[in-house]
């Protein structure tokens, strides 16, 4: 399904005037890097439309032959820099006539809310509470091109909950759609674990780990500290019967999320690795590239460590590696087997960390061949 950005005009692309009308050329002016911003969203597959409210047009208050020389000169400008949109929607109405075409209103934008498109995953782009409150009555969530001095407080518990981002930088805003919200969310139930995973890729570290096993839990926890994500991850096992399921199919939903939390991969890092870390000598090289294949050369002494079962580990990264569909090499040398596991966690983290990194300004896929 198509994804839509449903992009405000007024103070969004064109400076707004202090009478909010834009009705000479003289007023015509672009809002600081929304040339280039849209440019940069060009590249990208969402459907692009023009939603904008013009009080009285067509009235003698703002007559048609008034709006349209600039109007006409705005598209021009963009089209120039191979800027288009997919269609114009243009409510007409004064405010105070209460017509449900008016923004935040949806009745002029009823073709786009019949199920063929994907409105959890687009964006009104605006820059007042009302297009904050489109997204809301859409079921998009919003993207606002906020003044100096702007706060979210003014903005509603529902508002706030649909505004994905708030910035006074047309760059940043192209940035974030263009990278995409790298966060997954996966549900794995089976009659031998019932799994909630989130990930958060590019999260602020916030960590939440229960998975019934101490010590997984101690070493699960590595990762969202040295790959720099965000990790909710809680699990009820079987752990009556053993420690297997769990520690397996925690892997299972953990690579599958991480997977699902990459998208489309353009921009990242793509490959990983990590240097010898502490005493124990453990090495990780990581590919995202989508094929799989793993290794493991790893040697434990003792069977358990804590609560785990040291030949678990090998299963969980190699269940991890399928799920995450990468090539996963692991290799650690010591003697105490506590700092062998825990040396490979931090490896893998380390690798996973910089595979996912994204260079703002890139969107090409780490690929000479043109896909991954
Ligand atoms: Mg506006």
């Amino acid at each position: 399904m198509q994804r839509i950005l449903f992009i405000d005009r007024d103070g969004t692309l064109i400076r707004e005037p202090d009478d909010e009308q834009i009705d000479s050329l003289e007023k015509l002016s672009f809002v600081p890097g929304a040339i280039s911003g849209m440019k940069a969203l060009m590249q990208t597959d969402f459907v692009r439309l023009l939603v904008s409210n013009q009080d009285g047009l067509g009235t003698d208050a703002f007559p048609e032959e008034t709006f349209l020389p600039a109007h006409h000169k705005m598209l021009e400008t963009l089209a120039g820099e191979g800027i288009h949109f997919d269609a114009e929607h243009i409510d007409r109405t004064f405010e105070a006539d209460h017509l449900p075409t008016r923004k935040p209103g949806t009745a002029m934008l009823t073709a786009y809310t019949s199920g063929d498109y994907d409105l959890a995953g687009s964006y009104v782009i605006g820059d007042r509470a009302t297009d904050v409150q489109l997204a809301v009555n859409l079921g998009c969530r919003a993207l606002l091109l906020r003044s100096p001095g702007w706060a979210e407080a003014h903005l509603t518990a529902t508002q706030k909950r649909a505004l994905a981002l708030a910035t006074e930088s047309w760059s940043d805003l192209a940035e974030y759609l263009r990278r995409g919200e790298r966060r997954a969310e996966v549900h794995r139930k089976t009659a031998e674990t019932d799994i909630d995973i989130v990930v958060d890729l590019d999260g602020r570290g916030e960590t939440h780990i229960d998975t019934g096993l101490h010590f997984y839990d101690h070493m699960l926890a590595q990762l969202p500290h040295h790959a720099g994500i965000s990790l909710s991850c809680t699990c009820k096992g079987d752990l009556d019967v053993d420690e297997h399921h769990t520690m397996e199919d925690v892997a299972i939903a953990l690579g599958e999320a991480l997977r699902k939390a990459l998208g489309h991969k353009r921009g990242i890092g793509r490959y990983g690795f990590a240097l010898p870390m502490d005493e124990t000598d453990a090495f990780c090289t990581l590919d995202l590239g989508g094929r799989i294949d793993f290794s493991w050369q790893v040697d434990f002494s003792r069977e358990y460590v804590g609560d785990t079962p040291t030949e678990m580990y090998k299963h969980v990264f190699h269940s991890l590696a399928c799920a995450l569909q990468a090539n996963l090499h692991l290799k650690a040398q010591g003697e105490n087997n506590h700092h062998l596991i825990e040396g490979v966690f931090k490896a893998f983290a380390r690798a996973l960390r910089q595979a996912i990194s994204y260079e703002a300004g890139r969107y090409d896929l780490p690929s000479s061949k043109g896909c991954l």
